[in-house]
């Protein structure tokens, strides 16, 4: 039997006697590749990559970013459709490999969007998971240079987690932020847990009003919010409170009171920004319990949902 594509190694492939190959789609030059893992029953039967539910998912995200699907070259790690919808062969994603990086290299793209865990460890060859891949700014690899690559959930992830495709959107989001690279680094850490770090501390607090961002880290599962905070102890505080700059005020130095009536006079003064806020307040109400949060990020997720 003929190979599928002429750049696979389809005679080595798991999957070849299937004869269940959809082709990738778009045009010969593209700023944007779309890499998905395996096509399902509808792409066989359309021939087409991403034609099915979870392509309905992808072609809403791209409209809502003003891109024309027809300008986007979409293409699979692998090809072939496994048996079950199960997940690809390691054999198949390696027989299909050389077809993958030459489909992608000939586009000659500026943006690389690695949807789900078998196109991400595929294309940055890594064995990190893609909760983890996808955080931060783009990636980049030797395999393509100057391209920047974008991993994200699965749509399909999104079908069964509803919870990931306010993620998806997200990360979409990435494509049109010229210079997202150099917009994120991981920040100054500075570690407060003795009487010794008071001065810094305290000079840190005097020179901030504006609005810092706060994060509590306590012994028990935040997820559990009902739980009173007398029934729990504080880990530590952790202070955002310039570009760039934490602080984080550790459990000792929780403990003293020079520590604490500083942090408490801070708190009640700034303007807070946090992340399921009333949680981080709750657990801060010895310590701070005039603040307030002023605005909450987990809030704002679900009213943007
Ligand atoms: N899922 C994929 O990974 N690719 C498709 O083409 C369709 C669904």
């Amino acid at each position: 039997m003929k190979n599928h594509h002429p750049l696979a190694d389809c005679q080595n492939c798991p999957l070849f006697d299937r004869n269940a190959f959809c082709p990738s789609s778009g045009p010969e030059k593209a700023d944007l590749v779309l890499v998905g893992e395996a096509p399902g029953r509808n792409e066989i039967r359309e021939q087409t990559p991403f034609i099915g539910a979870s392509g309905q998912l992808l072609n809403m995200v791209l409209e809502n970013y003003g891109i024309d699907r027809n300008s986007v070259f979409v293409t699979n790690t692998v090809l072939c459709q496994p048996a079950d919808n199960a997940n690809p062969p390691a054999d198949a994603i390696k027989a299909c490999g050389e077809r993958l990086h030459r489909e992608i290299a000939d586009r000659d793209p500026t943006t690389l969007m690695a949807l789900g865990n078998f196109a991400a460890k595929r294309i940055l060859k890594t064995q990190q998971g893609i909760t983890a891949l996808r955080a931060g700014p783009p990636k980049v690899s030797a395999d393509y240079p100057g391209v920047r690559i974008i991993p994200t959930f699965h749509p399909a992830a999104s079908l069964y987690n509803p919870g990931a495709f306010p993620d998806i959107v997200t990360d979409f989001g990435k494509i049109a932020k010229v210079d997202v690279e150099s917009s994120w680094s991981p920040p100054d850490i500075e570690v407060i847990d003795g009487r010794d770090d008071l001065g810094p501390l305290r000079e840190v607090f005097r020179r901030t009003d504006r609005p810092i961002s706060v994060d509590i880290e306590v012994g028990i599962d935040k997820d559990i919010d009902t739980v009173h905070p007398e029934q729990y102890d504080l880990l530590c505080v952790g202070i955002g409170y310039a570009r760039g700059k934490v602080l984080v005020i550790g459990e000792n130095g929780l403990r003293l009171p020079e520590i604490r009536n500083s942090l408490g006079e801070f708190l009640d003064r700034v303007k807070i920004i946090a992340h399921n806020g009333k949680f981080d307040l709750g657990g801060l109400w010895e310590i701070a319990p005039h603040a307030r949060v002023w605005f909450d990020t987990m809030l704002a997720s679900y009213v943007l949902d």
